[in-house]
């Protein structure tokens, strides 16, 4: 007896390898049938013995390639008919196929036996790949993925090439950017005015620069990386001089999870992150320090380490032997990456010596993505290449909603049906180089999803860029988010809650609901709206953004706020080494409230805490201080906790600050060592965060718990949080797929004003 059945399966399975896939799955079945792709995925008919057809069902969404992407699969009973075979069928005419474009994905393990066998017809081609691995996302112009729609559209296949494109049976079966030495690309290296030098071998040119420790520009799959080997400091230090970029720590690439390993500390979860097709660079705790130099990641007890991912990696660092690169953005500070070769000449030309560039464009700019393991979870920092554009699967349909997300580590958010798309890393809108790429971003995302959303979510804060744009737009409905219920809404929407939480969302700047800048809130949320349910107690920002890049400030601020003028007489060394004039002066900006917002955020009372203990005072980048104050914690049992105020003001509560601070500056005066105070204040939020918790479940019957916002990217402080209230009882929400800072900020946005959208039942 013979059944047939049809399955449907969407999500991203085109330009991967899936119809293949199935041939090969149902030709060793001994089923007959056909496949063809839909604009939803593929439809597959299958007909055989029923406990073939099982067997062919389960082991399809299990079995797939390694780009497959499935949503889901619906199978459905049809008539048999006289099919004998399998066949794959093309596109219906007429019928636009248009599913998912696959993220930017490292090469596969058969494509680099290849690159490395001599007598492959492809040995030691930088641009090798297939169906399984490749890039993707970044080079292609518009949908469908199509090799005339991306930038393989000039190089014309060589009929070796066309034959592996054309045969179904073939890894290279529709493999868009398929190419070898005969068609393809070709890489080159030039000088910094942008001359070819005339050599045998590019790569093997470039790796000599490395080892004369020059700082080398290579391009890769999302943007141009700056080189230079991570084992020589003279290197590295010449790289950070030219790059003005004086302490924040550089990311390196090395060939393998052995040398990884013999640096940091791995275990499976770390490891798996690091081997991952999408190649992220991973956060680790550094073990032992030599070789690499310490100029990599001065003050970090972590190292950011990412293994090759494109042929032109592999064979650089096996041309010279190199233990590790740094590899770091190929841009000037802030701005963003520089995909474009003469673009990188102009913009580089000053920082590189030399450029190992190719003839293949990057149409759309990628930086890496940033993940760390913690609480045994892959953890996003930056959400970019390899990841993008996938989507967050979400629990019910949403309406269009494009969100503009933060305005620094920015990224945004388009939903349709049930998926939230969120851009690649756009970075920090500051500069008009960022901007620009912001609104290209935007762009091309509704290009490649084919929706032009009629609502456009903002963040709340006037001065952002990303809500200066929104404001801007025409004949949209506009809906501005606050900045906190945002990122609960994020944890929310990623966890598929539904309801209401108790939502900590802990940061360093949100513009709040009164004008002033919230960051250390307690938030009773569902999606439509919130209720500020706590708060850390108000203090002056004196000088604003100053106060931002100098910590010294806060602790000033925090010392004049609960002691005034006395605490000039506290017998710390914090306050025995103040500049007085400094000190008189900012004391009157304070006194005056000039440029001296109010705030309740987290990350500035790090920052006080950080400068008062003689950690940090003055930063040279983004959370300098409050990432040097966890790391300074000794890894010790003590388990004391400074204790916060829990004020009651009606029905919402105030975190009082002064108890610490008094218990913190008589620790000081008695010399306790900052490793120690340090513990006990991140112990402090810990505790005093969860009697709150204790307090509102109470108060609201509320038993679920949402941690997001950039302070809960400190692992001390979350894990602890987490396992806390998981003692008490709570059920816990944290981050992972998507960042708990300002990168994630965008999907909660899109969803707030969904819901909105909704309930007012305009959907
Ligand atoms: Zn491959
Ligand atoms: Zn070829």
């Amino acid at each position: 007896m013979e059944v047939r059945r049809e399955i449907e399966v969407s999500g991203i399975v085109q330009g991967v390898g899936f119809r293949p896939y199935v041939y090969r799955l149902a030709t060793g079945h001994h089923l007959a049938g056909t496949i063809r792709n839909t604009p939803a995925g593929v439809t597959i008919e299958i007909q055989g013995p029923p406990e073939s057809i099982e067997d062919f069902v389960t082991r399809l969404p299990r079995e797939a390639p390694p780009l497959a992407h499935i949503t889901n699969v619906a199978v459905r009973d049809l008539p048999c008919n006289g099919d004998r075979e399998f066949r794959i069928l093309g596109s219906r005419s007429g019928e636009q196929v248009r599913t998912l474009i696959s993220p930017d994905v490292a090469i596969c393990p058969d494509c680099l036996r290849e690159l490395f066998n001599s007598s492959d017809r492809r040995y030691r081609y930088p641009f090798i790949n297939c169906t399984n691995c490749g890039p993707r996302f970044t080079i292609t112009r518009d949908i469908p993925y199509d090799r005339p729609r991306t930038s393989m559209s000039v190089f014309p296949m060589c009929s070796a090439c066309q034959a592996e494109y054309s045969d179904p049976l073939n890894r290279r079966f529709h493999a868009q950017p398929n190419a070898c030495w005969e068609c393809g690309p070709r890489a080159e290296l030039w000088d910094r005015r942008g001359r070819r030098i005339d050599c045998r071998d590019a790569i093997a040119e470039a790796a000599a620069g490395l080892h004369a420790g020059l700082v080398v520009a290579v391009k890769g799959l999302g943007g141009f990386h700056l080189a230079v080997d991570a084992t020589v400091p003279a290197a590295v230090a010449l790289l950070r001089e030219r790059k003005r970029r004086v302490e924040k720590p550089f990311a390196i690439m090395v060939p393998s999870v052995t040398v990884a390993q013999e640096s940091c500390q791995l275990d499976d979860g770390a490891r798996a992150a690091l081997e991952s097709v999408s190649r992220p660079i991973v956060l680790l705790p550094w073990k032992n320090r030599s070789p690499i130099a310490d100029q990599v990641a001065p003050f970090n007890r972590y190292l950011g380490i990412f293994l090759p991912y494109t042929p032109l990696h592999h064979l650089l660092l096996a041309e010279g032997a190199f233990t590790a690169l740094v590899m770091t953005s190929g841009n000037l500070s802030e701005e963003p990456i520089a995909i474009d070769n003469k673009e990188a000449i102009a913009r580089l030309h000053g920082l590189a010596d030399y450029f190992l560039v190719h003839n293949r464009d990057i149409l759309l700019r990628c930086d890496d993505s940033v993940v760390r393991i913690s609480g045994g979870k892959t953890r996003q920092l930056r959400r970019s290449r390899g990841f993008v554009p996938v989507p967050v699967f979400l629990e019910e349909e949403q309406p269009p909603v494009l969100a503009v997300g933060g305005e620094l580590k920015n990224t945004m958010c388009l939903t349709k049906g049930k998926h939230a798309f969120l851009s690649q890393h756009v970075g920090d809108l500051e500069n008009v180089e960022s901007y620009n790429f912001f609104v290209e971003a935007v762009e091309h995302l509704e290009k490649i999803l084919e929706i032009r959303p009629q609502t456009i979510a903002y963040d709340l804060h006037p001065d952002y860029f990303s809500t200066r744009w929104a404001l801007q737009q025409k004949g949209v409905q506009l809906v501005g988010v606050q900045h906190h219920h945002a990122h609960i809404a994020s944890c929310m929407a990623e966890n598929h809650l539904e309801g209401r939480v108790l939502g900590f969302a802990l940061d360093g700047t949100g513009y709040g609901t009164d004008g002033r800048i919230w960051g250390g809130e307690v938030l009773v949320a569902g999606y439509e709206d919130f209720e500020r349910a706590a708060h850390l107690e108000y203090v002056p920002l004196p000088g604003g953004a100053a106060a931002i890049r100098e910590p010294w400030r806060m602790a000033v601020s925090y010392l004049a706020h609960h002691f005034g003028r006395d605490f000039l007489a506290l017998p710390v060394p914090f306050v025995r080494q103040l500049d007085r004039q400094k000190a008189e002066l900012l004391l009157q900006i304070i006194e005056h409230r000039v440029n001296s917002p109010l705030t309740s955020s987290c990350g500035r009372l790090f920052d006080a805490v950080a400068a008062l203990i003689g950690i940090r005072h003055q930063i040279n980048y983004e959370a300098q201080a409050a990432i040097e104050l966890e790391m300074a914690i000794a890894p010790a049992d003590d388990n004391t906790a400074y204790p916060l105020g829990l004020i009651s003001e009606g029905e919402h509560w105030l975190i009082g600050t002064r108890p610490l601070f008094e218990a913190l500056l008589a620790d000081l005066s008695r010399n306790v060592p900052a490793r120690i105070i340090s513990r006990r204040f991140h112990n402090a939020l810990v505790e005093g965060f969860a009697q709150l918790a204790d307090l509102l479940r109470k108060q609201s019957g509320l038993n679920r718990v949402c941690l997001s916002g950039g302070t809960l990217q400190n692992v001390y402080l979350s894990e602890h949080l987490e396992s806390r209230l998981s003692a008490a009882g709570f059920e816990v929400f944290t981050h992972g797929e998507v960042p708990a800072g300002d990168g994630g900020l965008g999907l909660g946005q899109a969803l707030v004003a969904a819901h909105r959208f909704r309930s007012q039942g305009t959907l």
